[in-house]
C-alpha cells in the first residue's frame, strides 16, 4: 500500500491550493492530490466563460450565503484578496480589475491560472494523481485508508476538496458528502446555486430572449414581506431568466420556495417607486403627442417596451399619454415596479454554477479547517456549508479556505519519505 504524508481528495481550486500550501509549509513531505475526474481543473476552464474570474476587489462577508458570517469572515481574513493576487503573481499570473470589480488574468484564459497552479504544486513538491476516483475514506488506528476502485493509499492527514455537485460531468458529483458523513460530519441539505431560473414554458416574458435589462428581483413571501433583493443585470432567455440578477437570486428563491411554495419573485425594472412609475404616464400639456410607447421606448429596448405595456399591463402601446386611464396608469406602474414572474423551478446541478449546503462550519475548527470530529481531516472549498455570489467570490473562498486547510494539514505531519 503506497504511503503518504497528506492525502488532498479533489484537485480542484481548493484542493490544488491545499497541496501547494501543504507541501511549501512541510517541505520534505509526501503531499499528493488525487482526483476522479478525467480532466484536471475542468470547473477552473470553464470558469469565466473561459476566463476565469480568479477573484474580486472586495470580498466581504457579506457577499456570501450559508454558514454565519463571522465563521466566513474568519476565513477570508487568513487570506484576504491582495495575498490571493500576489500568490497568483508569485506563481506567473497578472491579475487585471474588469469593471465591476472583478479580477481575470491579464491572458483573459483560464488555462492560464490552471497551468500556474498545477506548475506551482509541481515546484512545491505536491504530486497531482488524475484517474483516481476517492471510493472510500476510513481511519485505520491513526492513519486514514484512501481506496479508489484499484489503488488503496494511507495518508496520516486528509484534505477533503472533492466540491459539491454542481456541473457533476467536472467530477464534482456530490460523492465528497459520503466521503465526509463517513468520517462523522452532518452535511446540509444541498440545492442548487447561481443557477438560471425558468418560468412558465411559453410565458410572454421567454419570447423576449437575448434582452438585456438592469432589474431588481426581489424574493417575496406569501404575505409579501421581501426576504431578499438582489438588483443587476438580467437577460431574458428562452427557458426563463438569467444573467447576473437571476444567478444571485436563485438560491434565494430556492431556498424561500423549499420553505413555503407561495413564496414569489417580483421585478422591478424601473428601479423605482410605484409612484415615481405612475407620474411617468402622466400626460403633460406641453408635450402633447406623447404616447405610452414614447415613454418606455426612452428607457427599455423596444421589445421589451412593447411587451411590458401590451402583455404585462394591457395596454395598447400606441396609446397617448391623455387618453390612458387611471386603471392603465396603474397597470403600467404595476408592470415596471411590481410585475410577479411566473419561476417553476431552476436549471438544476447541470448547469449551476455552485452548491448551496453543505458540511456546516461549526463541525471545524476554522484556524486549520480541521474536523472537529475526526482529527486530521481537514475541509474546504465547495464542500462546506458556504455558496457566494457571482462574480469571483467562490474561488475566493476555494482559494482561501484552501489554504487554511494545508497549513493545517502540514502542521503535525512528520514527514514519511523516509520510511
Ligand atoms: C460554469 C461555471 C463557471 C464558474 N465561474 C466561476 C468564476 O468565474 N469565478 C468564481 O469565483 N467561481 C466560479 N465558479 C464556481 C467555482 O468554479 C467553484 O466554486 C470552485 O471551483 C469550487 O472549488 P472546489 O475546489 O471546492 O471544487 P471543484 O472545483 O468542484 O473541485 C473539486 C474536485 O474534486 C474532484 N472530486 C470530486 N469527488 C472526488 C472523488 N470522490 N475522488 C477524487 N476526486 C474527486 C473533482 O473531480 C474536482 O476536480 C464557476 C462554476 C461553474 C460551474
Amino acid at each position: 500500500m503506497d504511503r503518504v504524508d497528506i492525502a488532498v481528495i479533489g484537485a480542484g481550486a481548493a484542493g490544488l491550493m491545499a497541496a501547494i500550501s501543504a507541501a511549501r509549509r512541510a517541505p520534505g513531505s509526501r503531499v499528493v492530490a488525487f482526483d476522479g475526474a478525467p480532466r484536471l481543473g475542468a470547473k477552473i476552464l470553464i470558469a469565466g466563460g473561459g476566463r476565469c474570474n480568479v477573484t474580486h476587489d472586495v470580498v466581504t462577508p457579506e457577499d456570501f450565503n450559508g454558514a454565519n458570517r463571522n465563521q466566513i469572515a474568519k476565513v477570508l481574513r487568513s487570506f484576504d484578496v491582495d495575498a490571493t493576487v500576489q500568490f497568483f503573481r508569485d506563481i506567473g499570473v497578472t491579475l487585471k480589475r474588469e469593471e465591476g470589480g472583478k479580477l481575470f488574468p491579464v491572458t483573459d484564459q483560464a488555462r492560464t491560472v490552471l497551468d500556474a497552479l498545477l506548475h506551482a504544486a509541481a515546484r512545491s513538491g505536491a504530486g497531482v494523481q488524475g484517474g483516481f476516483r476517492v471510493e472510500s475514506l476510513r481511519r485505520e488506528g491513526d492513519r486514514f485508508v484512501v481506496a479508489s476502485r484499484d489503488a488503496t493509499v494511507q495518508a496520516g492527514a486528509v484534505v477533503l476538496a472533492t466540491g459539491g455537485r454542481s456541473v457533476p460531468k467536472t467530477g464534482s458529483d456530490g460523492f465528497g458528502y459520503e466521503l465526509a458523513r463517513a468520517m462523522g460530519h452532518s452535511v446540509r441539505p444541498t440545492f442548487p446555486a447561481l443557477v438560471p431560473l425558468l418560468l412558465v414554458s411559453g410565458h410572454w416574458l421567454t419570447a423576449l430572449r437575448g434582452i438585456s435589462v438592469a432589474a431588481e428581483l426581489r424574493v417575496v413571501s406569501a404575505s409579501g414581506r421581501v426576504l431578499h433583493r438582489e438588483r443587476e443585470s438580467l437577460l431574458f432567455a428562452h427557458f426563463g431568466l438569467t444573467g447576473p440578477v437571476a444567478l444571485d437570486i436563485s438560491r434565494h428563491w430556492i431556498a424561500a420556495h423549499r420553505d413555503d411554495p407561495a413564496a414569489g419573485l417580483i421585478m422591478n425594472v424601473l428601479g423605482n417607486d410605484f409612484a415615481t412609475a405612475e407620474q411617468l404616464f402622466r400626460a403633460d400639456p406641453a408635450k402633447s403627442g406623447a404616447t405610452v410607447r414614447g415613454v418606455l421606448r426612452g428607457r427599455f429596448p423596444d421589445r421589451l417596451a412593447d411587451a411590458l405595456a401590451l402583455e404585462a399591463a394591457g395596454v395598447d402601446p400606441e396609446t397617448p399619454l391623455v387618453r390612458l386611464t387611471r386603471d392603465g396608469r396603474r397597470a403600467l406602474a404595476h408592470a415596471l415596479t411590481e410585475l410577479p414572474l411566473p419561476v417553476t423551478g431552476d436549471r438544476g446541478f447541470a448547469v449551476a454554477e455552485v452548491t448551496a449546503g453543505g458540511v456546516p462550519l461549526d463541525e471545524l475548527r476554522l484556524a486549520t479547517m480541521e474536523s472537529r470530529v475526526t482529527p486530521r481531516l481537514h475541509l474546504c472549498g465547495e464542500i462546506l456549508d458556504v455558496d457566494g455570489r457571482i462574480g469571483g467570490y467562490n474561488f475566493q473562498w476555494a482559494w482561501a479556505s484552501g489554504r487554511l486547510a494545508g497549513d493545517g494539514a502540514a502542521r503535525g505531519v512528520e514527514p514519511s519519505n523516509q520510511s
